[in-house]
């Protein structure tokens, strides 16, 4: 690699992989630092000596992702993947069972008609959710969800989370749907905005787990990868980034690449006040109870929302009823999440605890969930969401075009404080690198492996 300042990397999640492993084909110095013992973050994989897989939350990836990495062909297929809504102890398909309830359709068809030569501009998620689903179905089934996710009510939310979330068409989800049962295949839907989702892009399960993406990513990069090094601040002079502290020690740098929470960030920066404004910003903390269970497929779908108040959990997920080969012949694992705040009751809950209030709830729509139960074990993140506040809407738009200073970027999901799959986070920070090089005066080559075909 060429002599010089090197780049410094922030965090060693997909996106800080991914940096690094397009700096390093470019022939571009770097320092990779993560404060944690791996690699993989977010995207970090865990099996028990049970037999039980899981990763933090349930993780979906894609086949065009994995091809790009050059994973493809040590990918199992995943061919179904369903969810459904958990009302009036009834379990209804999403989203076209909702449908069927006649109060939904009815509500959804007279706000539209109601709506006809209006231009109503939507000044809150709420708003938002209610003009594109009608109020029956945002009251009932939305807006409690969303405010079970994010912790905060519809109405304080900013109206650009709808288009990020669900801005794509009903049509183009019913054809993706029905592409899925035709192929056999679970087309993926909802999963990409950088790239095109077609019925050619479906979902996959890196045979050794979600974190092969980053261990492929990170395959002979391990002299440039430091473990256990926190970046303490990141100096600036005259809106241009000098060095990064680590360890107590300063190391002069050409730039900073990083994938540390926005608000951290804003920080870590010293030097500056360009980044006041996502000091602001807020993200979600989850636990997570991963239930295991004899039996399979005890859940209606893969996944189950859960709107109504008296549950404790939004999500649940059967992982197993799409990747049957997470969970040893004849059980299966159960994902619950939980939203809360860091340091209240259900943060501060002992795990026994948590999966006894799980269970609780659970014989609602499995009756012998606590005969068939075998174990449970708990991950907590301070970090799961982005909460797009209303009243830092403003500064949150700013951020998205740039950190405004020169040679600092913020990129991953957490870095650009935004809902982005794993896809969406590589193809997001290629682009971003390559700008950056260009930016120091260099000619990038991006080498994109998607046309490998995999093998199943
Ligand atoms: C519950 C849940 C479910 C999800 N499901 C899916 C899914 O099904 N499919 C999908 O594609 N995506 C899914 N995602 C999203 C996916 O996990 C993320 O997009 C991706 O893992 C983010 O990677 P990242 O590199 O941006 O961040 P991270 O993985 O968070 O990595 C950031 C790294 O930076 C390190 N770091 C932070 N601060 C410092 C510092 N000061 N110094 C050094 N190191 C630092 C951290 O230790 C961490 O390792 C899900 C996310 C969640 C929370």
């Amino acid at each position: 690699m060429k002599p010089g300042k090197p780049v410094a990397i922030i965090g060693a999640g997909i996106a800080g992989l991914t940096a690094a492993n397009f700096l390093y084909r470019n022939n571009i110095p770097f320092i990779l630092y993560e404060g944690g013992k791996k690699i993989a973050g977010l995207a970090t994989s865990f099996k028990d000596k049970e037999g039980f897989s899981y990763d933090f939350g349930a993780h979906f990836i894609t086949n065009r992702l994995a091809n790009a990495v050059g994973i493809g062909s040590d990918c199992k297929l995943v061919k179904h993947y369903g969810e459904a809504v958990w009302l009036n102890n009834k379990s209804y398909n999403y989203p076209f069972g909702l449908v069927k309830i006649p109060r939904m359709s009815f509500g959804w068809l007279a706000d539209r008609l109601k709506a006809i030569g209006k231009n109503n501009k939507p000044e809150s998620a709420a708003d938002w959710f209610r003009q594109r689903y009608g109020s029956v179905l945002a009251d009932e089934v939305a807006l409690p969800l969303l405010e079970a996710w994010s912790g905060a009510p519809g109405e304080k939310l900013a109206a650009s989370l709808g288009d990020g979330l669900f801005g794509g068409s009903t049509l183009r989800t019913f054809y993706l749907k029905t592409a899925g049962k035709l192929t056999g295949r679970a087309v993926a839907c909802g999963y990409n905005r950088e790239k095109p989702e077609t019925p050619q892009v479906w979902h996959v399960y890196p045979n050794g787990g979600i974190s092969t993406l980053c261990e492929k990513l990170a395959e002979g990069l391990d002299d440039f990868i430091k473990l256990e090094s926190p970046v303490d601040a990141i100096l600036v002079e005259n809106e241009k980034v000098i060095g990064v502290k680590v360890n107590g020690v300063i190391q002069e740098v050409s730039a900073v690449i990083s994938t540390a929470p926005a608000n951290i960030l804003a920080k870590l920066v010293k030097g500056t006040a360009a980044l006041e404004g996502a000091s602001q910003f807020r993200y979600r903390p989850m636990v997570f109870i991963n239930l295991k269970f004899e039996g399979r497929n005890i859940l209606p779908d893969t996944v189950m929302w859960f709107p109504e108040k008296q549950f404790p959990f939004f999500r649940l997920t059967e992982a197993p009823i799409s990747m049957p080969w997470l969970a040893p012949e004849g059980k299966t694992i159960i994902t619950v999440d939980i939203g809360c705040e860091k340091g209240d009751d259900i943060w501060a809950m002992d795990d026994e605890k948590l999966a006894e209030l799980c269970l609780e709830h659970i014989t609602s729509i499995i009756p012998d969930a606590k005969k068939k139960f075998l174990g449970s074990n708990v991950l907590r993140t301070p970090i799961a969401y982005p909460v797009f506040l209303n009243e830092y809407e403003k500064e949150r738009k700013d951020f998205e075009q740039s950190t405004k200073v020169e040679n600092l970027l913020s990129v991953g999901r957490n870095g650009e404080f935004s809902h982005m799959f794993m896809e969406d986070v590589y193809w997001r920070t290629q682009k971003k690198v390559k700008h950056l090089i260009e930016k120091m005066g260099k000619e990038p080559k991006i080498i994109v492996r998607h046309n490998v075909i995999p093998v199943y």
